[in-house]
């Protein structure tokens, strides 16, 4: 596996954020299952494999992270209902390129949900809560952090309260309020869609650049607008965010970069949506 997308400027890698099995039916809403499966096979229980992949965002003086994996701190029974097939091993990811905890800087959520949000706060060797980046700026939009604070009925049971454990106090919360530019070639932008305060995020190096949609764009089998997940909370705004964004990244040759997708880290695309190149 090449292991990552070098943009000039910015290098993009991927770490272990601990991978699940999902329904196959979840990721893909009311498209057919005889349609998805060519693409994204299911086993006999109609389990597919999913990665939780964070993003290693490097560039001139800055170690970004973009979303965090399902953390350590889940128990052998969440485990087992969440089907986790390999563990959280975002640490020792690290380590093998020679970063530490600390030398992350900047820590991006696209959204809070605890398969992004999990990794903000780890189980330490003492068995305590600690903030796994315990230097870098966490930037997650207002809106997605008044729904983490105020869940409904739904969202209670993916906004995980020990997922956000000291953050606020650390004062190393950063709320973003729609646009903003993060580092030297990285922004990110509300979305909404997904969840009400979900973003993107935008990577322009010297030589490329690079579009992760988080949850909108969650595998390369999503390039079709209306191949949406069951589980956006605003289906018709996903399907119009994907019309409207995808074009614009296609015609200045980025690549999409996925979270979720066993077969591809990111992908360039035709303007039928169809892939021309794939970084597997
Ligand atoms: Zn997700």
């Amino acid at each position: 596996m090449t292991d990552s997308l070098e943009l000039g400027s910015i290098k993009v890698s991927w770490l272990s954020g601990g991978d699940f099995e999902l329904d196959g039916g979840t990721m893909y809403g009311a498209v057919p299952k005889i349609l998805w499966q060519k693409k994204y096979p299911a086993d006999k229980e109609n389990y597919i494999k999913m990665l939780n992949a964070p993003l290693l965002v490097q560039t001139e003086g800055h170690n970004v992270i973009i979303d965090t994996g399902i953390g350590n701190k889940l128990t052998d029974k969440q485990k087992q209902i969440f089907r986790v097939y390999r563990e959280w091993d975002m640490v020792a990811n690290l380590a093998e390129k020679g970063l530490s905890r600390q030398d992350i800087d900047i820590v991006i959520l696209t959204h809070c949900d605890f398969d992004h949000a999990g990794g903000v706060v780890m189980v330490n060797d003492s068995g305590k809560l600690e903030l796994t980046f315990p230097r870098a700026r966490h930037i997650i939009q207002k809106l997605e952090w008044e729904d983490v604070r105020h869940p409904n009925i739904r969202s209670i049971h993916t906004y995980w309260p020990d997922n956000f454990t000291g953050l606020e106090a650390s004062g190393l919360l950063d709320l973003v309020d729609g646009e903003a530019v993060i580092a030297p070639g990285i922004k990110v932008r509300l979305t909404g869609g997904h969840t009400r305060g979900h973003q993107l995020v935008e990577m322009e190096g010297t030589e490329g650049c690079a579009a992760h949609l988080g949850d909108l764009f969650p595998t390369h089998t999503h390039s079709n607008p209306l191949w949406i997940m069951a589980y956006d909370n605003f289906p018709l705004e996903v399907v119009a965010l994907k019309q409207q964004l995808l074009p614009g990244y296609r015609e200045k040759s980025c690549w999409f970069t996925f979270y979720h997708d066993i077969f591809m880290k990111a992908c360039r695309l035709d303007d039928g949506g169809k892939v021309t190149k794939a970084l597997s």
